[in-house]
């Protein structure tokens, strides 16, 4: 349970994208975060520092600048422990020591919805100043909701509602789809128990199943693409239980007859090839009635474009 992660891991998997001097200031935070939240614990009995340092790893992975980086270990000191804000200037510059205010909470105790209200008007009152402050609270959040079970019932509820409406759109609306993804899941699982563990139940004994199935559509699609000479990369989901959830719901029917399970993406060089690609599409599978969106001609208001539709594959239908 005292096991302490690795500056050396954030650093191997920034890649080259990193130099010396980066480096060092990554170390530096990696450093003063475990010196200052030393002897803090988590409910779930880790060390504090594991959050501090999970947070910068999931910004890692969302691709990061430095300084996000660096505002990811250090995000919580001003709340948590004896830092100042003009420590971290001094220490780290005027950008991160603004990026960690911005996420700091104003309310740190109560939780009562004005309080609630209240942090998440900071957080995007902040983001107007710096965008990279929103990003670290999803990132965040993120670890928050991974280890949300270590807090009692209520509290989880409450957070898992809060993520829902207010993060999860958020990070929706910044094109981050594997953090909305993974929010998703997770605050059903704290929201609807008994239907998470159920479609986990269905889902993990058909999951093999589901990874060769998209795989074959991948392949499928790919080959009839690149016989129409368009250039683009193919790739292949399954659907996320949350999806699924949502799919139940709209068309109220139970889980036997949710079929679309996965979902193919075409991405390519412009608009034309867009609509090439689907007319290849539609001309070899058939397309299902009424399962068709041009959000190129009436783009979503957050100005996403593309072409959604449903075909045919052999007998089953694809997204
Ligand atoms: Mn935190």
């Amino acid at each position: 349970n005292n096991f302490m992660p690795n500056v050396k891991e954030i650093i191997d998997l920034m890649g080259g994208r990193v130099n010396k001097k980066e480096e060092e200031l990554i170390n530096k935070a990696y450093e003063f975060a475990k010196k200052t939240h030393e002897g803090q614990k988590r409910l779930s009995g880790e060390p504090y520092f594991t959050h501090a340092f999970e947070t910068a790893k999931i910004l890692t992975h969302m691709n990061m600048d430095t300084q996000t980086i660096v505002a990811g270990f250090l995000h919580d000191v001003l709340e948590d422990t004896k830092t100042s804000k003009e420590q971290l200037k001094r220490e780290f510059g005027s950008a991160v020591a603004s990026i960690v205010e911005g996420v700091t909470k104003k309310i740190a105790l109560k939780t009562t919805p004005e309080d609630r209200a209240e942090n998440i008007r900071k957080v995007l009152l902040a983001t107007i100043k710096d965008i990279r402050v929103i990003l670290l609270k999803l990132a965040d959040r993120l670890h928050n909701m991974r280890t949300l079970k270590f807090l009692p019932q209520e509290q989880q509820r409450e957070i898992a509602r809060e993520t829902l409406e207010v993060y999860v759109p958020v990070a929706y609306k910044l094109g981050m789809y594997r953090v909305k993804s993974e929010l998703e899941d997770l605050c059903l699982r704290f929201l609807e128990p008994g239907i998470y563990q159920e479609l986990k139940a269905r889902i993990s004994m058909k999951k093999e199943e589901r990874e060769r199935e998209v795989k074959k559509v991948v392949a499928a699609v790919k080959r009839l693409i690149e016989d129409n000479n368009i250039p683009a990369a193919v790739a292949g989901r399954a659907k996320n239980f949350y999806g699924i959830y949502k799919k139940m719901l709209a068309k109220k029917i139970p889980f036997e007859d949710v079929r679309d399970l996965s979902a193919i993406r075409v991405i390519t060089t412009s608009t034309e090839n867009c609509y090439k690609a689907l007319n290849a599409i539609h001309s070899k599978w058939t397309p299902i009635l009424n399962r068709f969106d041009d959000y190129i001609a009436n783009p979503k208001p957050n100005m996403y474009q593309s072409l959604h539709t449903e075909v045919l594959f052999e007998g089953k239908p694809v997204e």
